[in-house]
């Protein structure tokens, strides 16, 4: 049997005055092409949609939730053995001897450091002493 390349992408399409299927508000809705499964007519593969219709706040309130399911990896200091288990990937680096040099480094495990946008390099063996690494910029402090 040939193979067919069956398309999955979700259309998204504004219109005015429909009803949201989610609060019943009849205003601005999107309308989400779904795409739900690929079916046999009898002669090819093809792709199912089906549509459903919500209000903008209805999709912020959707995406909000969806959102909440996926885990945010908890934004810790980073211990040296995660750094070395992180080769190439992205850091935010914390100076703690010279404040002010915070910013976004690369790892390095080879040269067993971490390579950041200004070319200074924090060093494995200042780790914890001269500077702390987290995997995302820290959310700032709540401040006043
Ligand atoms: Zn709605």
């Amino acid at each position: 049997m040939d193979k067919l390349d069956v398309t999955f992408q979700g259309t998204v399409s504004e219109y005015e005055n429909c009803m949201c299927s989610c609060c019943h508000d009849s205003a601005k809705v999107l309308k989400l092409q779904i795409p739900e499964t690929l079916y046999f007519d009898g002669k090819s593969l093809s792709t199912k949609y089906h549509g459903v219709w919500v209000c903008k706040s209805c999709a912020q309130k959707m995406i909000g939730e969806l959102e909440k399911l996926i885990p945010q990896p908890e934004n810790k200091p980073l211990t040296l053995e995660q750094l070395r288990g992180m080769d190439g990937m992205p850091v935010y680096c914390i100076g703690i001897v010279n404040k002010g040099l915070d910013g976004y480094g690369l790892v390095n495990v080879k040269d067993a450091e971490i390579i950041d946008s200004h070319c200074d390099c924090w060093t494995f063996k200042k780790y914890g002493k001269n500077y702390i690494a987290y995997r995302a910029k820290p959310e700032q402090e709540e401040s006043k």
